[in-house]
């Protein structure tokens, strides 16, 4: 259950950085930065679009309740992806459409010639699944339902922000595309905003994904990961009757091992680098070599090349020890590891 605060759209922070970007054009120093939001901050049409949105909370509100109230689990976000490019249109959009993979697509032109684009996107999809209760219920000052905070709070921000630029005439150098996104939760394994950067006609230069319920919080750092399912593939048999085999379980503990040595000594300095063997299967009895063990196994890091290295001390591991289990085996076929 997610609960939201009644005060739903106080997003000043949020709208800064937004508002910064209206006015720029990638500008490389901090100070000009800031000299240059401060300047946008105090323009009167940016102030009265600030108190716009305070003045109409209760209408985003009550877009955040009835979008809620719409189901959108996770490979089912189309009824409030239709719902939610309504929405768009009827508060004013140059261009919008529903892609090939279910985002919701909304473009209002920068007045450049050239315009950069940047996305605000939240969200379509909840986590939770088919059947569940969406309806919103309110205790005191707080609403509540699965769902509400993330991400249909992100939906109705969305729409706040267009609401109140349009209101207040609000026109910017570079395209701002407002984007529903599918698939962002679990195995949707961000489908939606891969497809947008990777197949839509435009060129991002910027990006805001506006998600969850903190109103204090910019992440403005990409956290690179890798994930693994390796599979250690023996001949398997008796425990006695066909000992010498090589046994994919010790293998793969043996791999850990490397791994875990390694892996701790190179992570504890430098930018956060984290590892993490999550899931260990196989096997089928106490007295049976294991013919297939597999492991999960997911690393992360805030440094691309750190990524990278852990990458091969983890890749490095793996392979030696299947190597040493392969030269050591006293009997039967090779071991195998499937790596994907
Ligand atoms: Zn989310």
């Amino acid at each position: 259950m997610n609960a939201m605060c009644l005060r739903a759209t106080k997003i000043f922070g949020l709208i800064t950085t937004v508002v910064a970007f209206f006015s720029t054009s990638l500008v490389s120093q901090e100070v000009s930065i800031l000299e240059e939001v401060r300047a946008v901050m105090e323009d009167s049409r940016v102030q009265a679009a600030f108190e716009y949105i305070d003045s109409h909370d209760d209408e985003t509100l009550e877009t955040l309740i009835a979008l809620t109230e719409i189901p959108a689990p996770p490979f089912a976000e189309t009824e409030r992806a239709r719902i939610f490019l309504e929405l768009l249109n009827s508060i004013g959009i140059d261009n919008s459409y529903i892609d090939e993979v279910g985002n919701v697509i909304a473009l209002r032109k920068g007045a450049a010639p050239n315009p950069e684009t940047l996305v605000i996107s939240g969200h379509l999809d909840t986590v939770f699944p088919e059947g569940t209760n969406v309806q919103v219920q309110q205790m005191g000052d707080t609403l509540k339902a699965p769902g509400i905070g993330d991400d249909t709070r992100g939906l109705a921000t969305l729409l706040a922000i267009l609401r109140s630029l349009n209101a207040n005439n609000i026109e910017t150098k570079n395209n701002i595309l407002f984007v529903g996104t599918v698939g962002e939760e679990g195995l949707g394994d961000l489908r939606g905003v891969k497809h947008l950067f990777t197949n839509s006609e435009f060129v991002i230069s910027s990006f805001i994904s506006i998600d969850g319920t903190g109103d204090t919080r910019v992440t403005h750092q990409g956290l690179g990961s890798h994930r693994y399912s390796v599979t250690f593939k023996g001949p398997g048999g008796h425990s006695w009757g066909a000992f010498g085999l090589v046994n994919p379980a010790h293998i793969l503990s043996r791999a850990v091992h490397y791994f875990e040595i390694a892996a701790d000594a190179y992570t504890r300095n430098g930018p956060k680098t984290s590892y993490n063997v999550g899931m260990v299967q196989g096997g089928t009895s106490i007295n049976s070599i294991p013919a297939e063990v597999s492991m999960q196994v997911d690393m992360r890091s805030e440094s691309q090349d750190r990524l990278i290295e852990i990458d091969s001390i983890f890749q490095r591991s793996i392979h030696k020890a299947v190597r040493e289990g392969n030269v050591n085996r006293r009997t039967g076929p090779t071991l195998n590891v499937d790596i994907e």
